[in-house]
């Protein structure tokens, strides 16, 4: 039997990058697409409570794999696929997005929060994007997508653990070789643009160009920027555990004060 994979993304089940992955997967894997009906990118590791969640059946492409596009965001998506389709899937691919997930940015994005729940799921997951949004070489991101699935068969990933992954957007031939790197910083330059409506009313507006931070070879941005595709393994827990230790040494700062723990003692 063909092990299960769940691909998954932010984009939206008929986003060309999606359709890549899965184009390369199928043949060695058994896929399930649970996806989201429309873009949903930037909607980070939000869950459905408010609404009943659908899912449909959906065609990816043609192509013979069973799909499902949800009015759930990416994190719902690997939660109603465990439900609707047990077994659990042995690898969660969120992706491939369009859109670099570097630095910071994997704290709004959805196609990283949807390996990130995989991870919580307890389901081994890469999240992978391609650093270009105009004219995207998606298959040899593709190619690697499917080199990694096989991979990961293989080295397992610990517990609460996934990959980032980040192509750059060039064609097979110009693209060099993995890395292993950590996450870089992006800071954006005129984040929020104000504009006036024809109403004569304020709005605002996400816009600006991402600048680099912290972009040294090893950190993923650096990466990516010398054409080198870029992993960076995330894990869930993300405990500041330096700071755990140096603020332990003066917790008693932080006591909610002896006259007040000694009262509720005596209760
Ligand atoms: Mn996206």
């Amino acid at each position: 039997m063909k092990p299960r994979i769940l691909v998954t993304n932010d984009d939206g089940v008929h986003s060309p990058g999606l359709r890549a992955a899965v184009e390369a997967l199928y043949a060695d894997f058994d896929v399930l697409v649970v996806a989201p009906e429309r873009q949903q990118s930037a909607v980070g590791h939000s869950i459905t409570l408010h609404k009943p969640l659908r899912m449909e059946p959906v065609s990816v492409g043609g192509l013979p794999v069973r799909a499902f596009q949800t009015n759930g965001t990416p994190a719902d998506c690997v939660v109603l696929a465990s439900l609707v389709d047990p077994p659990a899937p042995q690898l969660v691919v969120s992706g491939i997005n369009v859109g670099a997930n570097l630095g910071e940015e994997i704290f709004y994005s959805g196609t990283v929060s949807a390996a990130m729940e995989a991870a919580i799921q307890g389901l081994p997951a890469f999240a992978v994007s391609v650093a270009g949004t105009e004219q995207v070489f998606f298959e040899p991101a593709a190619a690697y997508v499917a080199r990694l699935a096989r991979l990961l068969l293989e080295v397992s990933l610990p517990s609460g653990s996934f990959l980032n992954v980040n192509v750059p957007n060039l064609p097979a031939g110009e693209l060099r070789e993995a890395r292993l790197t950590r996450l870089g910083r992006r800071c954006y330059a005129n984040q929020l643009e104000k504009r006036t409506d024809p109403r004569g009313r304020d709005y605002y507006w996400f816009s600006g160009e991402p600048c680099e931070a912290d972009s040294t070879p090893d950190t993923d941005i650096g990466a990516v920027h010398a054409g080198f595709i870029s992993i960076t393994p995330i894990h869930i827990d993300i405990t500041d555990y330096a700071l755990l230790e140096r603020l332990s040494a003066e917790a008693h700062r932080f006591s909610f004060g002896e006259a007040q723990v000694a009262g509720d003692a005596g209760k």
